[in-house]
């Protein structure tokens, strides 16, 4: 016998909580599967100094254990797996946790979040880990680096924005291009060009992050054509080479676009698929912040409030 659930929700970033807070006071019942990293991306952030209501600011691990603590106190069953499979084709939604345990839900609600892409070096994630200077987001984490200076690695939209918004804050941003022209539309790269304090080193990738055992120091660099490598001093090393999202088990029902972000109905959280609503960063590349995915946890829970309420009559 399979488990029935009203409303199931997967991933537990700050979207997958505050739509479990708003379904769980809404007398819906969620059952919310934390994923195989509990606390979703804010887990690896020092300090999260910009979601409102935080004067003194809060760490991203405890800000999480915040939210849980307020899903669960209305009544949220969290629990600890996975989700592998679903199968969206019939008028039941069925979800499958570590392949083996069936699930069949009223509606469910993804929160599965997206992922930064790293360069895999083992300096960098040693900083990342240390939380020593190495960072996938400029907008969470510039503030920290205020007139110091900075390396962005990345030759994209997101590079160039995060670039363009580290150069407000930092004395120098020294950014790192592989090849020998951007990815990113003509005008962000014009944009970050034209920015006294950026220096672009194109055809540059990065041999080694630097640092003390505690924090970065600097990035050592390799230009591939001259193959000489040199050492830039940095206390910050951002790195912006794109994203995935945690979107792959759901390919095959919802629509999607070329990278895989889940496209819902604007204005709403609504997939093509009745009763599946999406929030967070799953579907959203553009402005991935922790208050927006709250925001559209929101908007998930009450339209699958709504969905639901369209059948009871
Ligand atoms: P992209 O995939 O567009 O760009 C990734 C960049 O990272 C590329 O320049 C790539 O280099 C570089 N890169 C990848 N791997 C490495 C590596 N190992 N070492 C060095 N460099 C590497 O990702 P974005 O996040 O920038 O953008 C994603 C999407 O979101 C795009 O469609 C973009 O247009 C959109 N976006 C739009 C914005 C806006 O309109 N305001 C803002 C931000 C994003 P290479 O070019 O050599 O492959």
């Amino acid at each position: 016998m399979s488990e029935q659930v009203k409303c199931l929700i997967i991933g537990s970033g700050p979207a997958g909580y505050t739509a479990a807070i708003y379904a769980a006071r809404a007398n819906m019942k969620p059952v919310l599967y934390q994923g195989s990293q509990p606390g979703g991306q804010l887990t690896t952030t020092n300090e999260v100094e910009n979601f409102p209501g935080y004067p003194e600011g809060v760490t991203g691990p405890e800000m999480m254990i915040q939210l849980q603590d307020q899903a669960k106190r209305f009544d949220t069953d969290i629990r600890n797996g996975w989700v592998t499979k679903v199968d969206f084709s019939g008028p039941v939604h069925k979800v499958w946790i570590h392949d083996d345990t069936e699930i069949h839900c009223e509606t469910v609600i993804i929160s599965t979040g997206a992922s930064a892409k790293y360069l895999g070096l083992e300096s960098e994630q040693k900083y990342l880990q240390l939380g020593g200077g190495v960072s996938a987001c400029a907008v969470c984490d510039g503030f920290f680096y205020r007139n110091q200076e900075v390396v962005i690695v990345g030759a994209g939209d997101s590079a160039c924005e995060e670039a363009h918004y580290l150069s407000k804050l930092c004395t120098k941003v020294t950014m790192l291009v592989r090849r020998d022209e951007f990815r990113a539309s003509k005008i962000m790269a014009a944009r970050v060009a034209k920015t006294e304090n950026i220096e672009i080193l194109f055809n540059t990738e990065t041999e080694e992050v630097l640092g003390d055992g505690q924090v970065v120091t600097g990035v050592r660099v390799r230009n591939n054509r001259t193959h000489t490598v040199h050492d830039i001093p940095a206390t910050g090393f951002f790195v912006a080479i794109g994203h995935e999202p945690n979107t792959a088990i759901f390919k095959d029902f919802l629509n999607m676009d070329e990278t895989g972000y889940i496209k819902n109905t604007p204005g709403t959280s609504k997939t093509n698929v009745a009763g599946v609503f999406v929030s967070g960063d799953a579907a959203d590349h553009v402005y991935r912040q922790a208050i927006t995915a709250a925001g559209t946890g929101c908007m998930a829970a009450l339209d699958a409030e709504r969905y639901l309420a369209a059948f009871e009559g």
